[in-house]
């Protein structure tokens, strides 16, 4: 796997591409528009349309260093394929991996650089994100909802750059997570999110350009899982999710 096209191009969702391999119910592309999944983020859904055929895109498989489009079908897409992104699915998932990070980094900062432990977004556009957190005082966090809001409402760019894994190991808290490292590129390079100002970690999935491009978040529940983790529960307020 090199990087990722849909790092390299966030906005282009529509792409032209050969097909270089294919199976019934399956294929590799040359180029592929579609975010695999990984982190806590669900895969891109979408389709491939060819000259005979068009097929949903299910979901991905990697096997011997090619990323297989797994297809709703028993097609076999020949020639070249239209490969379409479902934007809906793919705008909800970057307004909610972006609040995730903004959290994150409101909870790290308020709870003397609390980690990760865990994190899953959901297609109606919630997540839930675990934290290491003994001891911690729910109201404290549910009190985050408001800067998180105001972060949101300041519409702060997000820059996207590429380090080396040991500088990214060796730097504290640019790997914030205990159990979702991304993976490095196959050059040995770690991708960094940055959120100006505030918050700069490994990530390996998709993100808006600005804040401002997530409407306001609640903070739903927080519950107790064991005595370390603390699960926070967060909703993008929208037509079709929270209210
Ligand atoms: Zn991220």
């Amino acid at each position: 796997m090199s990087r990722y096209y849909c790092h390299d191009h966030p906005e282009s969702l529509t792409l032209a591409t050969p097909v270089l391999d294919a199976r019934p119910g399956k294929a590799v592309l040359a180029e592929s528009p579609f975010y695999p999944g990984g982190g806590g983020q669900p895969p891109d859904r979408g389709v491939l349309r060819w000259e005979h055929g068009e097929a949903a895109v299910t979901g991905f498989e990697l096997a011997d260093g090619k990323l297989w489009h797994l297809l709703a079908s028993s097609a076999e897409p020949s020639g070249s394929v239209e490969a379409a992104v479902d934007p809906e699915f793919r705008r909800t998932m970057r307004q909610l991996h972006t609040d995730t990070h903004i959290l994150n980094a409101l909870i790290y900062q308020a709870f003397d650089g609390a980690l990760v432990t865990g994190v899953q977004m959901y297609e109606d556009g919630t997540a839930r994100m675990d934290f290491d957190l003994p001891g911690a005082d729910n109201d404290r966090i549910r009190a985050l909802e408001a800067p998180i809001n105001e972060i949101i409402a300041r519409d702060v760019p997000l820059t996207f750059g590429y380090v080396p894994l040991a500088e990214a190991q060796a730097q504290h808290g640019l790997i914030r997570s205990r159990s979702v490292a991304p993976p490095p590129t196959p050059d040995g390079l770690i991708r960094i999110v940055e959120i100006i100002g505030l918050d700069r970690q490994a990530c390996g999935g998709t993100h808006l350009m600005s804040t401002g491009g997530s409407p306001p978040l609640r903070i739903l529940k927080i519950d107790n899982k064991g005595r370390h983790n603390r699960r926070v529960r967060i909703g993008l307020v929208g037509p079709s999710v929270v209210r």
